[in-house]
């Protein structure tokens, strides 16, 4: 074959033109760019407009989780805890008697019960509330005698409502008081002492000092009794605060055990 060399020779050209030419094209494009304009293909997000930036998630700090309120830590069955449940379901030991018995005037309690008992009487007599503390403990036999006299005068079924048989009344725990009416003595034990400056004051303070108004008109359908405004039962403040914070009405339905108007037997 006749030798071209003209054409080897163009050929050659050609392959440095053509990488000149591509190799020149895209470093001119570059180089003809303002800095930047550089800067934009290079860091995009230094030239982004703010708003029409990627939207910043906020960082608002999350709700700190409230700590579960340990409902275990007391037993509700051991007579001597401070949150035992007695009611017509569960009763209590007949020889059961609180080791630890004082007298607040006139009316014995635990001594767990006494500083709250004193303070929750001391700061309703400053707002004009006149608590008289009736009764406190008592016994399994006294018990059997007062439910006994109220049902020899008003009938059992009068009885049932109001008074528990002995060895189911929270009496027996030492850690429940009956409030009587300074300002309204005649409204004392009666439905009328709801509506006293006494029964006003507790049923909105007697929580502060950990206190419960047991039986309500709320909870009658859990607790089995009709509602008394003057049967006050400690549990201590930590667990009136949580039944508050949480809206629960009984001891029943806060730790889910139960309750209401029959006994095991009828
Ligand atoms: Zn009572």
């Amino acid at each position: 074959m006749r030798p071209r060399p003209w054409r080897t020779v163009a050929l050659a050209v050609l392959a440095v033109v053509a990488v000149l030419a591509v190799g020149g094209a895209a470093t001119g494009l570059w180089t003809e760019l303002s800095t930047g304009e550089q800067a934009r293909f290079q860091g995009l997000t230094e030239v982004v407009p703010w708003d029409e930036a990627i939207t910043v998630p906020s960082f608002a700090p999350r709700p700190t989780p409230t700590p579960t309120f340990d409902l275990a830590q007391h037993s509700t069955s051991d007579p001597t805890s401070p949150w035992v449940i007695v009611n017509k379901q569960r009763p209590i030991a007949e020889g059961y008697e609180p080791p630890d018995l004082v007298d607040v005037s006139g009316a014995f309690v635990r001594t767990a019960v006494q500083a709250d008992l004193a303070a929750m009487v001391g700061a309703a007599q400053a707002a004009g509330a006149q608590l008289v503390v009736g009764s406190g403990y008592r016994s399994y036999a006294e018990q059997a005698s007062a439910r006994g006299a109220i049902e020899a005068r008003r009938g059992f079924a009068h009885a049932e409502r109001y008074s528990a048989r002995p060895g189911f009344s929270e009496h027996q725990t030492g850690l429940a008081v009956d409030i009587e009416s300074g300002s309204d003595p005649g409204c004392s034990f009666q439905t009328c002492f709801a509506r006293t400056v006494e029964g006003v004051w507790l049923a909105e303070h007697a929580g502060e000092f950990g206190f419960v108004v047991r039986y309500t008109e709320q909870n009658t359908g859990v607790t089995g009794y009709a509602p008394e405004g003057w049967h006050l039962r400690w549990v201590g403040r930590e667990l009136t605060a949580h039944l508050r914070e949480k809206g629960i009405g009984s001891l029943e339905e806060a730790f889910g055990v139960p309750g209401g108007p029959a006994y095991p037997d009828g």
